[in-house]
């Protein structure tokens, strides 16, 4: 049956016309080639794919090369922080600049656009590095304004920043609370402490410990009766508790003029200055603002205090 239909075949082939035979032969020559030319180039690369995965390798090396410099530049980045952190601020007495957003990452959202692909993983990891790099340097560039604005004005600077204690450390009878965590003593839940407790008798002077611009002068919550100074350049001390205000909003003040008593007034138990220093709005310890007329051993004294309460609690 299978030859005979075959000759049926061959019969109808005779039959037809010289041109149609030679077309049909062209045809069935056309469509072996064309599905030859597929499964051949399905299992091996033709010419252009296999120069276009050479391009593909190539890129890919060039794009780890170009990592490895947004990574040398991230090195020198930090060595420059750590250097305007370590040297350059402690140099002119000045807090580290806290600019909490500057550091948190971005949302994965984006770099959605990425995803999908072969190279995407290094694609999203080079873009990421290249925008904490882009921040570093936004952040780098804010503290070299900030340190060369004081720097300029050192003479000026160094005579408003809070350097001296706000009283006669004779009359200190103790520090009695340090700036950070601690179980609130009146109210017995974890508090954060803004400022130092320096322990003296009722009408012991309190002073001005840098030159300023008195902007409170009165009772507050939990302050009792407060000042405020404000320094410049980012400064603000408060003074709390106190029994006596000698100044009032708008008057300048001098370091070391006394400007009120330490009392008990507010939220105290006991007779005692509260002191906070502040840099641009937030409260920083007190501790290292006393470095104008503190010897290293007292400081470390002090220092060693610190360290023990944060143990005890
Ligand atoms: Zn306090």
């Amino acid at each position: 049956m299978y030859n005979a239909k075959n000759s049926t075949i061959r019969d109808w082939l005779q039959k037809l016309p010289k041109n149609y035979r030679l077309a049909l032969r062209l045809l069935v020559a056309l469509l072996i080639a064309v599905i030859s030319n597929i499964l051949i180039s399905s299992w091996f690369d033709t010419p252009k794919m296999a120069s276009i995965r050479r391009q593909n390798q190539r890129l890919k090396a060039e794009y780890s090369i170009l990592q490895g410099k947004i990574r040398s530049a991230e090195h020198l980045l930090a060595d420059i922080k750590h250097r305007d952190q370590f040297v350059y601020r402690p140099l002119l007495g000045i807090d580290t600049l806290n600019i909490p957003q500057v550091y948190s990452e971005y949302n994965d959202s984006k770099y959605a656009s990425f995803q999908g692909g072969e190279y995407s993983e290094i694609i999203t990891e080079g873009w990421k590095s290249l925008d904490q790099l882009t921040r570093s340097i936004y952040y780098a560039s804010l503290s070299l304004d900030d340190t060369q604005d004081l720097a300029e004005n050192k003479e000026e600077f160094s005579t408003v920043i809070p350097a001296i204690w706000p009283i006669d450390r004779t009359k200190l009878k103790n520090v009695s609370s340090l700036y950070g965590m601690r179980v609130h003593p009146r109210y017995g839940y974890w508090k954060m402490h803004e400022g130092i407790d320096l322990s003296a008798p009722k009408g012991t002077p309190v002073y001005a410990t840098g030159n300023a611009v008195v902007t409170r002068s009165s009772w507050q919550p939990g302050y009792g009766q407060l000042i405020e100074l404000n320094h410049g350049f980012g400064y603000k001390t408060r003074y709390g508790h106190l029994s006596k205000r000698y100044v009032s909003p708008g008057d300048s003040v001098t370091r070391g003029q006394v400007i009120g008593e330490v009392g008990n007034t507010g939220v105290s138990s006991g007779s005692h200055l509260h002191y906070e220093v502040r840099f641009r709005d937030k409260t920083v310890n007190p501790i290292h603002y006393f470095n104008k007329d503190m010897s290293p051993e007292s400081y470390m004294d002090l220092m060693n205090q610190l360290d023990n309460s944060t143990q005890n609690n």
